[in-house]
């Protein structure tokens, strides 16, 4: 039902709390933060390639409030790495959690939140977004579930753009693509709202400008605080509102398959993109509209490719015999989607992005 002259439609819109620093050198400011959450003791958490670097720095601003630097963290936050880091967590008795690195060192910091309901400061290093989400996918037994509480809301974000100079140009890509799927699935999602579709526009516009600046050049300072905003935006959007197919055919394909996350992002995007066209063409052209471009799949898969990104799922891993598989897995317990999710329209879905097809 249309609410005013300008077609505004009906909408629910939780706001999620968080406070957010942007900058350059913001890294300095931690320890501020910790005090102004009225904290004095410090988990820290990173991954062993930040620690001899970031992670040490981070330590160094934080000062008497680091007690405890933990790099275990690893890709899709396995319960038993957990297990083990609560303990060194209970033993040094930290009143916060501070985590600096990409979504798996902010899952982990997010799974020991949801287990001690400690505050979180992170500092985000790749583009996934994971920090403006209330939602921890977590491993067991070799199973990804995730779950949606408030306890894993980070309560600071602090993003300092020097973090990200030293990502590869390769992971930049996928990782902001990554993003812009966030954004993407918002825009057509059941509980879209004008908030969201307006962030998630932001968001996908100062991706796709950035993008293929960074990977000509991995230190342009612009391209890469533009890319770290769109990170924001879109991760922003994520948290907010459902996800649809494109989501549930990553989390199939990462969580059954083994493939590696961003990457099978950048591979489906364009696919998911082309197979909703006709169940949400207003918010496929919006995407099109923020990309500068007609045709939004078309654009997508030329984003990744032309930028050295994968364009198969053959080349990131996927056997061809486990497609039918896949498709089986992804009809079962979809995700609400625009479009209904048929067996053989996501089979053939499937094909393309496994045979690297440019979508039509
Ligand atoms: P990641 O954290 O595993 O990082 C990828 C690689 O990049 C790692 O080797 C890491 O050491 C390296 N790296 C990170 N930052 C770097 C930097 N600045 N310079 C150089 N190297 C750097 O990968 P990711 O894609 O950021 O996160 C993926 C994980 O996050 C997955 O487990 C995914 O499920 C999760 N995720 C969760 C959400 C959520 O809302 N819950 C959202 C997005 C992603």
């Amino acid at each position: 039902m249309s609410l005013g002259e300008s077609g505004m439609e009906a909408f629910q819109y939780t706001v999620l709390p968080a406070r957010v620093l942007f900058g350059f050198g913001t890294i300095e400011k931690v320890a501020d933060e910790l005090v102004s959450l009225g904290r004095k003791r410090a988990f820290v958490l990173s991954d062993l390639h930040h620690a001899t670097s970031a992670a040490a720095r981070l330590m160094r601003a934080l000062g008497e409030f680091g007690v405890q630097l933990s790099t275990d963290a690893v890709m899709h936050t396995p319960v038993e790495v957990t297990e083990r880091v609560m303990e060194k967590l209970a033993a040094c008795n930290a009143d916060c959690i501070v985590a600096l690195g990409g979504g798996s060192t902010i899952g982990l910091g997010k799974a020991l939140a949801l287990r001690t309901d400690l505050p979180q400061i992170v500092l985000p290093t790749t583009y996934a977004g994971s920090e403006a989400t209330p939602v921890l996918g977590e491993t067991r037994d070799g199973r990804k579930t995730t779950l949606r509480s408030l306890k894993v809301l980070p309560e600071v974000i602090v993003y300092d753009v020097e973090l990200t100079y030293g990502l590869p140009p390769a992971i930049s890509l996928v990782s902001g693509v990554n993003a812009i799927a966030h954004a993407v699935e918002s825009l057509y999602a059941k509980d879209a709202n004008p908030v969201t579709s307006s962030l998630a526009e932001q968001g996908i516009a100062a991706l796709g400008r950035a993008l293929p600046r960074i990977v000509s050049d991995p230190a342009d300072r612009n391209a890469r605080a533009d890319a770290l905003f769109g990170a924001w935006v879109c991760g922003s959007c994520l948290g907010a509102v459902g996800m649809s197919l494109h989501h549930k055919l990553c989390h199939v394909l990462g969580g059954a398959f083994g493939l590696p996350h961003a990457e099978t992002h950048t591979v489906i995007l364009p696919h998911a993109v082309a197979h909703n066209a006709t169940g949400a063409p207003v918010a496929i052209g919006r995407v099109a509209c923020a990309l500068g471009a007609d045709h939004a799949a078309q654009a997508l898969f030329d984003l990744a490719v032309a930028n050295g990104g994968p364009r198969s799922l053959r080349e990131i891993g996927m056997s061809y015999s486990d497609l039918d598989g896949a498709a089986e897995a992804a009809v079962k317990s979809p995700y609400w989607n625009p479009r209904p999710v048929e067996r053989n329209a996501i089979r053939a879905l499937l094909d393309d992005a496994y045979n690297g097809r440019r979508p039509s």
